[in-house]
């Protein structure tokens, strides 16, 4: 099978999870299989290899398995984004629309200096928000954003649109329509 097909093939699809009419893209099952999260690590951090990135920034939880392969790739560090009241040191924070009501991530205020060049991971790009919420984050400390690189996009839900609007970078595996 093609480099698309076997990383799709390694995800599982679950019908209606978290709530009725939502198709859930569960990454679970290709960080199983040796080959597939080794192929899809291998290829997102493709491009970086013998260039300069110092920090890999990775969104709880699934950014942080990705993140950490990355990273430990490519040499650079690992900044995590978290979800509100989880850091222990003084935090940054950005809020975010979700489709009811609003949520909010932070990251350590000295986690990175001015002028590093960052690479944001996630599992996937929806809507955006998210991955948006985590690049005002990281310029908010005046990191260089490299790009944001995702194993999955879901193209009608308009998120990469929505990062190269504000100039973002954004490298995607596959895609679910
Ligand atoms: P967005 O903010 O709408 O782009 O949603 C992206 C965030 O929600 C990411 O942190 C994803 O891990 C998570 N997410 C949304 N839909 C899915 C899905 O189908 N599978 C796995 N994660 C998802």
């Amino acid at each position: 099978p093609s480099f698309e097909a076997a990383l799709k093939n390694a995800v599982r699809t679950i019908p209606d999870y978290p709530k009725p009419g939502i198709m859930f893209r569960d990454i679970t099952t290709l960080l199983g299989d040796a080959g597939a999260f080794r192929r899809a690590v291998d290829a997102l951090v493709h491009p970086y290899v013998g260039g300069k990135v110092d920090k890999i920034a990775g969104i709880e939880a699934r950014g942080f398995i990705l993140g950490g392969a990355v990273a430990h790739q490519l040499s650079a560090g690992f900044v995590p984004i978290r979800k509100k009241g989880k850091l222990p040191h003084r935090t940054v924070s950005v809020a975010y629309a979700l489709e009811y009501g609003t949520d909010e991530i932070e990251m350590h205020a000295d986690a990175l200096v001015a002028g590093e060049k960052v690479v944001l991971v996630d599992d996937l790009v929806a809507t955006g928000g998210t991955a948006e919420a985590a690049v005002k984050l990281l310029r908010g400390l005046g990191a260089e954003i490299v790009a944001a690189c995702f194993i999955i996009d879901l193209p009608e839900l308009g998120g990469a649109e929505r990062l190269r609007a504000m100039d973002v970078e954004v490298r995607t595996l596959i895609s679910y329509e």
